[in-house]
This record gives structure tokens, sequence and C-alpha cells, in this order.
């Protein structure tokens, strides 16, 4: 059997994932692991492997005498529900292979993933492969709904048992159009830092009675005064390391004044600042960005609502702390009580220079050599966050060349993964790893 038609079988399980985890059909995930189990046989039968609770896997490849500080591998298997059957071209659990693709929920994100780091390994071990340290491979099962009960939960373990990693590798970046950045050709963007995701309440009060005879200001009227505030006075932008990365590696596929502005971000911050915010993606990276998502007052037309409250999603810059944060919104000196629903900071930078590092930079000039490596900062999450106190260094990169349509795709309709990008997966992750032998 095929790479390919594993992964169509992986497809299939409905391994979705919910906030409520009551909603959760666990049998799919228990049937998905066994699939794995059976059909990766030398995996299984040679590497460690253990489950942290029931539905998380990880799987040791032992070096046999290395003190060398181990890798990290991670995927998850958990994918996002797929609403509505219409407008996919297969049903999202068919696991269809047709056109050179493989159609299905989580065929993508982040199957592929997994799939390709276990196709790595069974061919590794089909080569008498030994690592130089030890290699471990780990899959939780809730990513899109936060990995409180899988990535968390793995961390945990590891920490128990005094286990540390040199760095992690995760998904989060790939190979793009480089457009965004100004890039002719493509880039590989590995993600080096990533933001946090708080989550905050306000809720603003104001008198209650009859619409005929209002106050001066409402309480919906407060609340829209002090989203306004917010919106019109945003956070300062400040360039943080794994950004600066980004634009010292663009600067040499630059000419002239915007070549020398690039290689020197922090004297040129000004300028860059203006150009870089004009750019959704680029604006999102200098700065802590708050998006209110959801308000809630008023029950009737001609009743003055005694509450009104708005919920902001607030993306914090590495480097900004959770207290920070929450000055600065006292700063504007609006009338509100504050609930807080999530508490999360960004993490660390990740260094350029680590022995991981430049291996994945091999690889990219090895399977993508039209693209150029360039690090950056994930405004979104990954798994990878929840390891930060046990790894030195997190990088967040999918091996493999997406479109902007197949990135929309991936928790939208018709989400597919080519044959091609699957088999350039896995033999990115086997090269990887090789250099990771004993005889190298
Ligand atoms: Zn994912």
């Amino acid at each position: 059997m095929k790479a390919a038609e594993r992964l169509s079988g992986a497809v299939k399980f409905k391994t979705v994932s919910y906030s409520d985890y009551e909603k959760m059909d666990f049998a799919e995930f228990s049937a998905f692991l066994s699939y794995i189990e059976k059909s990766y046989p030398e995996v299984f039968s040679r590497l460690e492997v253990k489950r942290v609770g029931e539905y998380n896997l990880i799987l040791r490849f032992p070096s046999g005498s290395s003190s060398k500080k181990p890798y990290l591998f991670i995927a998850h298997y958990d994918v996002v529900p797929a609403i509505e059957e219409e407008g996919w071209p297969h049903p999202p659990f068919s696991g269809a292979i047709e056109e050179g693709k493989i159609w299905g929920r989580g065929s993508f994100d982040d199957k592929a993933s997994m799939i390709g780091l276990l196709e790595a390994l069974e061919l590794l071990l089909g080569e008498n492969f030994i690592p130089c340290r030890d290699l471990y491979f780990a899959f939780g099962h809730d990513e899109e709904v936060g990995g409180v009960r899988g990535a968390v939960e793995i961390a945990k373990y590891f920490k128990e048992k005094k286990l540390s990693f040199e760095a992690v590798l995760d998904e989060g970046g790939a190979v793009s159009s480089g457009s965004a950045l100004g890039i002719e050709g493509d880039v590989a963007v590995v993600g080096l830092a990533e933001k946090g995701s708080s989550t905050l309440r306000f809720t603003f009060s104001g008198d209650e009675g009859h619409s005929s005879t209002p106050p001066k200001h409402t309480s919906i009227g407060k609340m829209a005064a002090f989203i306004k505030d917010v919106e019109d006075h945003p956070r300062q932008a400040r360039l943080i390391p794994s950004v600066e990365a980004m634009l010292r590696g663009i600067a040499p596929y630059k000419n002239g004044f915007e070549s020398r502005v690039l290689s020197d971000p922090d004297k040129y911050f000004f300028i860059l600042k203006r150009i870089l915010s004009k750019n959704k993606q680029t604006a999102a990276m200098l700065r802590t960005t708050v998006a209110f998502t959801m308000t809630e007052a008023g029950q009737a037309q001609n009743v003055l609502p005694r509450t009104a409250s708005c919920v902001a999603n607030v993306r914090v810059l590495p480097g900004d702390s959770f207290e920070e944060i929450m000055a600065w919104f006292y700063s504007f000196k609006h009338d509100f009580k504050i609930d807080v629903l999530l508490k999360e900071e960004g993490t660390t930078d990740s260094s350029v220079k680590s022995r991981f590092y430049t291996q994945l930079e091999a690889c990219i000039h090895r399977h993508f050599p039209e693209a150029l490596p360039t690090p950056y900062l994930v405004t979104g999450g990954t798994d990878s966050r929840h390891y930060k106190d046990i790894v030195d260094n997190s990088y967040r990169f999918l091996p493999c060349r997406v479109t902007e349509e197949e990135l929309s795709r991936m928790h939208g309709r018709g989400e597919y993964i080519s044959i091609e990008n699957l088999n350039k997966m896995i033999e990115f992750y086997a090269d990887l790893l090789r250099r990771e032998g004993q005889n190298v």
C-alpha cells in the first residue's frame, strides 16, 4: 500500500474535536489509533510506544547511548468539523483519491504531517537507521480546541520524566508565495515564535428604564465609545527578534534603498512600520492586536439594558506581559468590569543559530530550491507553545508548498493535499531525520 492510501484511510476517521469534549466521538479516536498501529508495523514494533491518557501517542526512537539532548516532532490528528457537506467535491470523510489529490477534512491539517513522519520512520527503519540522539514523536488529539488534554498533558508527562528537548518541530509555516513579503519567488516561512491568545470580557453598566427617557449615555453607548477608543489607538508597534530575523533574511533579495532598510530594521523601523502596517498579515507581527468578536446587550427594543458586554480576543506579541495588557486597557479610563476568559502570553523567540535550524534550512534548500527560507512570527496558535518550558527552541514548519486557496480550504470546504506534496513531506522528514543518524 502507498502512503497516499494510508493517508486516505486516516482521513476516513471522524476525529473531530469540540471545545465541549462531551461532543467528541472518542470511538473514532480509538479506531484511528488502532488503524495507525496496524499501518506502521515496523514503527510500532521497534520504537517505544506510550499513550498519555487514552488518545495521545508518544513514540521514542532510542539512540542507544547518546547523551545529546533529544529532538521532538509533533503533529495533531484531531480535525475541525466539516459542517456543510455541500461544496465538497468529495464527502469530507471519504478520503477520496482523485486528480492526484487526497480529499477530506484533515488531509492537510494535520494528519498529513503525522502520516508524513510515520512514513519517514518506516523508511528509515528499513535502512537500519539508528539516531545519534533520542528522537521523540508526539501526537495530540485536541489541538484545534486548545490542546488542553493533548499537548498540555504530553508536556506534563515529559516534565514528570525530567525530559527536555533541544528542539521541537510542529506545523505553522510552509512554502508559499512571497508576495505578502514583497518577494517575487517563494518563501519557506519557519515560525520562530508565536503570539499568545487571551480573551477578555468587558461589561459596562448603565441606567435601566424606559427608552423614552434615556440618559446621555446608555450601557451600549459606553461600550461603543470604549470599542472605538481601543480601535483608534492600537498598541504601539515594536520590533521583536523573529520579525527582525525575517526582515534581515529578505534584505539580500531586494535592491538599493529597500535592501538597506531591511538589513538594518532597528534603525529604519520608523519606515518599515508604515510599510508593514499596510498588510494585515505583516501588521499583526508588529503589535499586540485586539479584535472585538462578540457583544451582548438588550432584550427589547424599548428597554434600556442595565449592562452591555463585549468580548475582545487579544493576540499578545511575545514580550508583552498579560499584566501590561490589562494596565493598557485600564489606561483608556473607561468604566468597566473585566472578566478574563482566556489568558495566554506569547512564546519566546527561538534561535536561527541552533543545529536544528541549520539542518532545517539545509533541507529547505535541498527540497525546495526555489524558496527562500525565512524566519517569521506565527500569528495564530500551535500545539508547540505548550512545550515551551521543556524545549530550547520551537520551530513551526510543514514541508510542503501551499497556495492561498489551499490554505483557506484547510478549515473551510474542500480540503485536500496533493500526492506530490505528501511525498515531498515524507522525503523532507526522512532527510531531516537521517541527518541525526549515527553515521553522519
Ligand atoms: Zn493544525
